[in-house]
């Protein structure tokens, strides 16, 4: 162990899967006591059992981000839990149908947008208010390198993406002062089930993927897991408000 985040209080929300579980984990190997957060009982109760076998400390609270009186239950048992939330990573999300804009089906809108932006939200909402009672913490939200460029077919993902990295900057400004630090990481292609529960499937399109890569390939969830807890770490201590593409080079072209 590290011990980068020794003794610190933490949450990942959509820590049942890919991003979300590699953050939970490598939060907790690096000492953190961490409130596994999902929609999903199951696949969180794993990633609670994968901290537990390698000693860590670990406990699922499910919450549906979209849910306001959820998410406020959320942080009240986090900080029940544990004392005090120095640690919040808000990357629980859903990729949505694809479709273009001007034939975009509503209700996939509403909740592409009431997951990925307006749960970001209140759950920063809380976040907040708990940090400054306690003087001070650091939120990190997933992004995506959709909320930096357009990405067609996408348009509810692309603007809540999108949204997420307008929300970090504006939260970071107003409460920079108040020593709440508030960071984006925008990955690229991941190697989870939001992609291969559709590559597995067909792996022509997984190739096509790859191909477009700067790198040739997609990244492992652990490598957004380092961004995103070296943005929550003592480590990046005077970064606030920044949105960091973790993605191969995908924005660079
Ligand atoms: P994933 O599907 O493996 O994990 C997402 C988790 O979020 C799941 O466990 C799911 O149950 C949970 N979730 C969904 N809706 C929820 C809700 N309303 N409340 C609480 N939990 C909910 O996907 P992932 O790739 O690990 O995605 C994590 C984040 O990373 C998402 O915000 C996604 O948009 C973002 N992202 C993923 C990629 C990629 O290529 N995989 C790229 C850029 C950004």
């Amino acid at each position: 162990m590290n011990g980068r985040l020794e003794g610190k209080a933490a949450l990942v929300t959509g820590s049942g899967s890919g991003i979300g579980r590699a953050t939970a984990l490598l939060f907790a190997r690096e000492g953190a006591r961490v409130i596994v957060s999902d929609v999903n009982a199951s696949g969180a109760e794993e990633t609670v059992a994968a901290i537990q076998k390698k000693g860590g400390e670990a406990r699922f609270i499910r919450c549906d981000v979209s849910k306001s009186a959820e998410v406020e239950a959320l942080i009240r048992g986090a900080v029940e839990t544990f004392g005090r939330l120095d640690c919040a990573v808000n990357n629980a999300g859903i990729s949505g149908v694809m479709g273009p804009t001007g034939d975009y089906p509503e209700d996939a809108w509403d909740r592409v947008i009431a997951t990925n932006l307006t749960g970001v939200w209140l759950c920063m909402k809380q976040e907040i208010q708990q940090m400054l009672k306690q003087g001070g913490g650091s939120i990190a939200n997933t992004a995506s390198v959709a909320g930096l460029v357009g990405f067609t077919m996408a348009p509810a993902y692309t603007a809540a993406k999108h949204g997420v990295v307008g929300l970090t900057k504006t939260a970071a400004l107003e409460y920079a002062k108040a020593n709440i630090r508030i960071n984006a990481v925008c990955p690229g292609l991941v190697r989870t089930p939001m992609i291969t529960d559709t590559t597995s499937k067909n792996p022509q399109i997984e190739q096509a993927l790859i191909a477009d890569e700067p790198v040739g390939r997609m990244a492992d969830p652990e490598e957004i897991a380092e961004a995103l807890v070296w943005l929550c770490s003592g480590a990046s201590s005077f970064i606030t408000g920044a949105a960091l593409p973790v993605d191969g080079g995908v924005v660079a072209r």
